[in-house]
């Protein structure tokens, strides 16, 4: 549950999106709306500590800035992690449990907050399921809770 008079549409379809600074604009149809925000903790999303939602690779579309989105990669250089020259912020990433998907950070999704949500899972990035036997899927490292100040008082 969202907090406040905001409650979070968890089956949102097609978002805008922006990086920080807004040099960076895109449009992204979401494969399962906020349904599928985690977060991840392998040696670059814990240090990079974004929520990420996920869309089909068709189906982002940069719309500005496009010269801007830098790539990272690293290890076994499959996942591709892009950000905004400018300011730094994450946009979206080609997977590497999941080449046919980017996560897309959810901060820079229009109107969402990382603290819209009270609960994220946390896959284990750790022992990446590219690293685990064919057929066994992401397990779990733990949930993140967030409680808002005006709902921890009694
Ligand atoms: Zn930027």
């Amino acid at each position: 549950m969202a907090h406040g008079e905001n409650p979070l549409d968890k089956d949102i379809d097609t978002i805008g999106g922006a990086c920080h600074c807004g040099s960076v604009r895109f449009r992204v149809r979401l494969a399962n709306g906020l349904h599928s925000a985690r977060r991840c903790s392998c040696s670059y999303c814990r240090m990079r500590g974004a929520i990420a939602v996920s869309a089909n690779l068709s189906d982002i579309v940069i719309e500005e800035g496009e010269e801007l989105l830098t790539l990272y990669q690293f290890n076994t250089k499959t996942a591709k992690h892009y950000f905004c020259a400018r300011c730094g912020i994450y946009t979206h990433h080609q997977r590497r449990s999941n080449p046919e998907q980017y996560g897309v950070n959810v901060a820079c999704l229009e109107g969402i907050s990382p603290f819209d949500f009270s609960e994220i899972p946390v896959n284990d990035g750790v022992s990446h399921p590219s690293d685990r036997p064919a057929g066994t899927g992401p397990s779990l490292a733990g949930v993140l809770r967030f409680i808002p100040a005006d709902e921890s008082e009694p």
